[in-house]
């Protein structure tokens, strides 16, 4: 049977990555899913992959960190659909350098989009949770929550606060029947990776060497990993879970 058979999903930045992964993976499942990205091609591609696959998908173009384009996706999603049954926060960017490398108009865009872009979309979609007293979300953090990793200050600051705020956030609305749950990934080959690979290292190929030594597989994840994990989160299997952290790190260790 189909593990999320008549459900509703929105997920941020499902144009690439994980956030595609899951797109992907849930509509198999049997959900329809609203695509969001900034960037209506890779969105619009997303939808295109699910509808071959003989799914359901809607794109809505939204930028997370704008609360009038946060709101106008949520209203289009809910007028057509009816509701949200599931709210995966994904979106969200890379931030390198130690603190004293960083400027401030590059923290406050890694603050934006990786903490307001998770807030926006909570604060439009809960009361429509509320009023249904059903709801589950999901908050994309990082094992860099818990552990320090050279040079990622602004980066590691946003998913600690993401993690935080899920805990908050669960204790809220645990009595409106909603959970939400957090997603602690390590390092997965997704382009925001190769990126970071390109952009952060003299000698590319010795930084994916380390990265990959600093995980216990030897290996990076891959975006399916990911996606299959927020799957269990999204269903009802983990019905149990609530303001809880879920690793997929491959046993990443300090590097
Ligand atoms: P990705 O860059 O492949 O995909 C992110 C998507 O988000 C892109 O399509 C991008 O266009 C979209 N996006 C960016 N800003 C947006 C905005 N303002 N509004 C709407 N969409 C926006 O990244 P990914 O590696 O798949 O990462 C997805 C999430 O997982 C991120 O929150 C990231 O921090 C987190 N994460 C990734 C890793 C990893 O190793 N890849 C590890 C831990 C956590």
């Amino acid at each position: 049977t189909m593990r999320l058979k008549d459900k509703v999903v929105l997920i941020t930045g499902a144009g690439s990555g994980i956030g595609k992964a899951s797109a992907l993976l849930f509509a198999g499942e049997g959900a329809t899913v609203i695509v969001n990205d900034l960037e209506p091609a890779k969105g619009e591609e997303t939808v295109r992959e699910i509808e071959a696959a003989g799914g359901s998908a809607l794109f809505i173009q939204a930028d997370v960190t704008d609360p009038a384009s946060v709101k106008a996706m949520v209203d289009t999603a809910i007028g057509r659909l009816g509701r949200i049954d599931v709210l995966f926060n994904n979106a969200g960017i890379s931030g390198v350098g130690a603190i004293h490398e960083v400027e401030p108009d590059v923290w406050d865009k890694v603050m934006n989009v990786n903490i307001r872009g998770v807030y926006l979309p909570c604060k439009y979609v809960i009361p429509h949770m509320m009023e249904r007293r059903s709801g589950n979300i999901i908050n994309m953090s990082s094992c860099i929550a818990e552990i320090g990793l050279a040079r990622r200050a602004s980066y590691s600051a946003t998913k600690g606060a993401v993690l935080a705020l899920t805990k908050s956030m669960q204790v809220d609305y645990a009595e409106y029947g909603i959970r939400v749950n957090a997603l602690l990934p390590g390092t997965i080959l997704t382009p925001f990776v190769e990126h970071y690979l390109r952009t952060s290292y003299a000698d590319p190929e010795e930084g994916f060497a380390s990265i990959k030594r600093r995980q216990l597989t030897g290996e990076l994840g891959r975006p399916e990993d990911v996606a299959k994990a927020a799957l269990f989160l999204a269903s009802d299997e983990s019905k149990f879970m609530m303001g809880s952290p879920l690793y997929i790190d491959g046993g990443v260790v300090f590097g």
